[in-house]
């Protein structure tokens, strides 16, 4: 979410005359995009802005903004810690960027605005790919949340949830299709709730249509909340063809008295329940979920449950943290807080489990052909001599696996021209931990409706 609002920032930017640099030492202006969810992340936002201060001592005239999360959680104590900073803006204030630099531009005073309102404002329009064809594009559906569960931020810094409007939505992928782009993952806090509020049609219904756009191959989604997981949506993924076979269904623990205390509202049997009917209209369909280890009052028969829930599942991949107090959120306040060795072990147990459960699944895929969206190429690095080696493609399966393919002329030669935005079957002939390695099927690429040609780095 927040690439996807930086993206957005840079289009808001754009009329004002500011373009892109990857140089901080070229930028006129640097803004820092903040997340908030875990502690990690906020220290660091404030060890980045020390380094950025020093650029600012050399070059006063350097605008040092601060946006996202944490500009939301902190407001003014940011300038507190931080006094080089020129600007705070929150994460309902990206629309009113523009005003808020010109507010700074002529007064030259440090500009605050973590206003919230009940909904965002965003620039228009897509932000188009630049430079090379980007096969893959995140579009924003919705804002917020209204769930509360007790370890979250979410609610408080990005506000309650809100929906934008389905014909905005559609028109913004179709721009991004118009140029080149072949997948979206549409991105919610919990898209499963999409239109309730402003009575819009709901999502299953909005996928109907994202999937009608010709040009678009692919369509995926996160985050999905389990208790909302309609069977009509479950039923999409046996309808719809451009509907990716992955769920990320994030259930957190696998033990009752902690999903209570988390707020979660649903019991694991109830989450197993979907993941059963999910796997009865897509048998092969990759699940993947987010534990927390070590929330307040996980006992040991509450952390062998979450195993257990695990092993049941099977999970195609897992992203485990351990639990960490933050602002607001309520759990802070809970008691019967975990030792941290105690966090450490579980998150190491969780961690190993999954990885030999993720090898498993991943190599009963060898032998089998699996379709591929080549996204990128690049030179392999050679371990040892900080060299590179023959070249390698790399895409995606439907089921979000990632698949390296070798670039020589007698592999590609089997399959054709191989470009980023290309559908092609791929048989896998090696499996690892994170990712699947394999040969482009001589049975024939398919030509995806995108630009071809461009970005050609075949070897
Ligand atoms: S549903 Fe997700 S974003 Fe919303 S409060 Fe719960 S964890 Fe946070």
């Amino acid at each position: 979410m927040n690439a996807y609002d930086s993206d957005k920032i840079a289009l808001g930017l754009d009329p004002l005359g500011y373009r892109l640099t990857d140089s901080p030492d070229k930028a006129d202006m640097i803004i820092v995009n903040t997340c908030a969810i875990r502690e990690k992340a906020v220290q660091k936002v404030f060890s980045y802005l020390g380094r950025v201060a020093g650029l600012k001592q050399i070059r006063p005239d350097l605008i040092i903004g601060v946006g996202g999360c944490v500009a939301q959680q902190e407001g003014d104590r940011i300038l507190k810690r931080a006094p080089y900073v020129d600007l705070v803006f929150g994460t309902h204030a990206i629309g009113r960027l523009p005003s808020l630099l010109s507010r700074l531009e002529k007064k030259r005073q440090q500009v605050v605005d973590v206003e919230m309102g009940s909904r965002i404002q965003e620039p228009d329009g897509a932000v188009i790919p630049r430079g090379e064809t980007e096969v893959s594009r995140f579009v924003t559906i919705m804002h917020g949340c209204d769930n509360f569960c007790t370890y979250c931020v979410v609610p408080y810094v990005r506000g309650r949830e809100s929906s934008r409007q389905p014909e905005h939505i559609l028109a913004e992928i179709q721009d991004l299709v118009d140029n080149g782009v072949r997948e979206v993952m549409l991105l919610g806090q919990n898209v499963n709730s999409y239109g309730k509020k402003e009575g819009l049609p709901d999502f299953t219904s909005l996928l109907e249509k994202i999937n009608d756009i010709k040009g678009l191959d692919r369509i995926r989604f996160t985050t999905s909340h389990p208790k909302d997981l309609s069977e009509s949506l479950i039923g999409a993924f046996g309808r719809l063809d451009k509907l990716c076979r992955h769920i990320h269904l994030p259930v957190q623990s696998g033990a009752d008295p902690i999903l209570k205390r988390m707020n979660r509202n649903y019991t694991s049997t109830q989450y197993l329940d979907k993941i059963n009917q999910l796997r009865r209209v897509c048998p092969d369909m990759a699940i993947t979920s987010d534990i927390i280890v070590g929330f307040p009052g996980e006992t040991k028969r509450d952390f062998d449950a979450t195993i257990a829930l695990i092993e049941t599942v099977g999970y195609d991949g897992l992203f485990a943290f351990k639990y960490s107090d933050r602002p607001n959120a309520p759990a802070t306040q809970f008691s019967e807080k975990v030792a941290e060795h105690d966090k450490d072990q579980r998150l190491q147990k969780v961690l190993e489990l999954q990885e030999a459960i993720t090898l498993a699944r991943n190599r009963s895929l060898v032998g089998q052909t699996q379709e591929v969206l080549v996204e990128s190429y690049r030179l392999k690095p050679v371990s040892g001599n900080g060299g590179v080696g023959a070249g390698q493609w790399t895409g995606r399966t439907s089921t979000n696996k990632i698949v390296h393919m070798p670039a020589d002329e007698a592999a590609q030669g089997q399959a054709g021209d191989i470009d980023p935005g290309l559908l092609i079957p791929v048989l896998i002939k090696k499996a690892f931990a994170h990712s699947l390695w394999g040969l482009p099927d001589g049975s024939g690429a398919r030509t995806a409706s995108g630009p071809k040609g461009e970005n050609s780095h075949a070897a």
